[in-house]
């Protein structure tokens, strides 16, 4: 027989080109794609830390896994992706102590103390610049994970009503700590019929409602571009009520994600294309392009979807309608930031920035989430820049405009910091994030709804992730870890 004059892998490509022929790229798939095991088999799809929370529960039990990752790194969108040498991140950086399953599982890992976190100390104060300013004065907006009555009557220009009848949120937020699970979501489904901004309003009464929102619920909305007036008011109230902190992890926010992918097999570069509905035997096959951008497909025994909810729809045939009505109500909300790249010489001299309420009487303040004004720092090799993020509510206004993000904002950053000029600019970055997830009035209990179908027997295709927990890292972790512990009870 006489020798080829292409390799093996050549070959394979030329046969797989010719035939055109998916099954064929299947029959050949590598057979090491599951190590050796006699368990039952499950591909992850997403590799962020619900799809690495749910491989590890389930390998443990005994599963032949394997995650498929569309990315060349792991962690989703709690990873430390460096962006050139620019502060500020389009990713997750903080947790919250009220994270218990993600502890555990930090615990577990040997990494616990890394995955915990330090208490995010700013000294909000007028004379730092740091602090929201809402036209009466600058003032600490409050964290995320605590709504302190006493701090918010310290708010510059609250009116003496409404700073009378805060204490009546109390019982509602004791009530929320006491029943909802900041990281399961499912169990908040009494909380999810109205919007935070109705509820204040309903409370409080409308003026008052309306100055709580102004001053204090749209920035904690704001960061993930969350609309106060069409967001579920448990999305939020859960981290409010909650009286645990927000804190950094020691280790950096990517701790337990590169942990998990450094001891489970994850198939980076790995895009899940489709997943057929069940065939007879009812398993799911996924077809997919590997890192080689071979066309393969697989069937497993089970398929765990762990990517952003937003891709559920495109990515899954033969959902069940209570399924498709969640993805079909899943969408992601956008936060602009742009840099402006500075000269050496024409850096500010000092840090400068602002952040102004939605309602700043100062029109160009009240389009602003925040900006900065950065001296260059040569030890980080990281160079002078202005930094604009706009705010929510304006940020249609720009969508629809048609112009860069850079030349919508040059009118505000000019007012806010006016020694800039376009001709000390040597480079613009477009920082914006489109991958915020968003949860409307009603979203808990469609969420609710498919995880009660999910558990009521064994499936070929179980969901996981944020957009069926909670909108942050600790919830996508639980999620994971749950829903692997439904698998675990319904196949072994
Ligand atoms: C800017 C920003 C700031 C945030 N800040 C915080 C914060 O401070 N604290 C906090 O707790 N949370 C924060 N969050 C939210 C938090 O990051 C997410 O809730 C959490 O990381 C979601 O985890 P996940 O595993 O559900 O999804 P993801 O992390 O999105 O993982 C999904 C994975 O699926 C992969 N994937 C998608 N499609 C395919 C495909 N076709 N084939 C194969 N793989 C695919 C993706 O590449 C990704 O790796 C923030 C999010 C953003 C965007």
């Amino acid at each position: 027989m006489s020798e080829s004059k292409f390799s093996v892998d050549q070959q394979r490509r030329m046969l797989i080109k010719a035939l055109g022929a998916t099954t064929l790229a299947s029959a050949l798939m590598p057979t090491s794609l599951f190590a050796a095991g006699r368990g039952p088999t499950a591909v992850i799809v997403g590799a962020g830390i619900a799809g690495l929370s749910a491989a590890w529960e389930l390998r443990k039990a005994g599963f032949q896994v394997s995650i498929f990752e569309k990315e060349n790194f792991t962690g989703g969108r709690m990873v430390e992706l460096k962006t050139g040498p620019l502060h500020g991140a389009t990713h997750a950086e903080g947790v919250f102590n009220a994270n218990r399953e993600m502890f555990a599982l930090g615990a577990e890992l040997g990494i616990e103390s890394q995955v915990r976190g330090e208490a995010y100390n700013q000294v909000w104060s007028p004379e730092s610049g740091l602090g929201l300013d809402n036209g009466h004065g600058i003032y600490d907006p409050g964290g995320m994970s605590d709504f302190n009555i006493e701090m918010t009557r310290k708010i510059p220009g609250l009116s003496p009503e409404t700073s009378n009848k805060l204490l009546l949120l109390q019982a509602d937020m004791d009530e929320i700590n006491a029943t909802v699970d900041p990281c399961l979501l499912e169990t908040g489904t009494a909380y999810d019929n109205e919007s935070v901004g109705d509820y204040y309003e309903r409370v409080l009464g409308k003026a008052s409602g309306k100055e709580i929102v102004n001053y204090k619920i749209d920035t904690a909305c704001a960061g993930w571009g969350w609309d106060p007036y069409s967001t579920s008011k448990i999305a939020l109230l859960s981290w409010l009520s909650s009286k645990e902190q927000f804190v950094y992890p020691r280790g950096g926010i990517a701790t337990l994600p590169a942990k998990l992918s450094s001891v489970l097999p994850v198939q980076t570069g790995t895009t899940v294309r489709y997943i057929t509905p069940p065939d007879s035997n009812g398993r799911r096959t996924i077809h997919y392009l590997a890192a080689n951008l071979e066309r393969r497909s697989v069937t497993p025994d089970v398929v765990v979807c762990a990517v952003e909810g937003k891709y559920l729809a495109s990515m899954v045939q033969g959902l069940t309608p209570k399924q498709e009505a969640l993805s079909n109500n899943c969408f992601f909300t956008k936060q602009p930031v742009v840099y402006w790249i500075l000269d050496e010489k024409h850096g500010p001299k000092e840090l400068i920035m602002g952040a102004y309420t939605s309602g700043h009487p100062d029109p160009m303040k009240a389009r602003t989430y925040h900006w900065v004004a950065m001296p260059g720092v040569p030890e980080l090799n990281q160079p002078p820049y202005v930094r604009y993020s706009l705010s929510r509510k304006h940020t249609p206004e720009w969508q629809n405009s048609d112009m860069a993000i850079e030349d919508y904002c040059w009118p505000m950053i000019k007012q806010l910091y006016p020694q800039l000029e376009k001709s000390h600019v040597v480079d613009i970055v477009d920082h914006s994030c489109d991958s915020l997830i968003h949860m409307p009035v009603g979203y808990i209990n469609q969420m609710a709804e498919v995880l009660r179908e999910q558990r009521k027997g064994k499936k070929s295709l179980y969901l996981a992730g944020e957009y069926v927990s909670g909108a942050h890292t600790g919830a996508a972790c639980a999620s994971g870890r749950s829903v692997a512990r439904e698998i675990i009870g319904h196949w072994i």
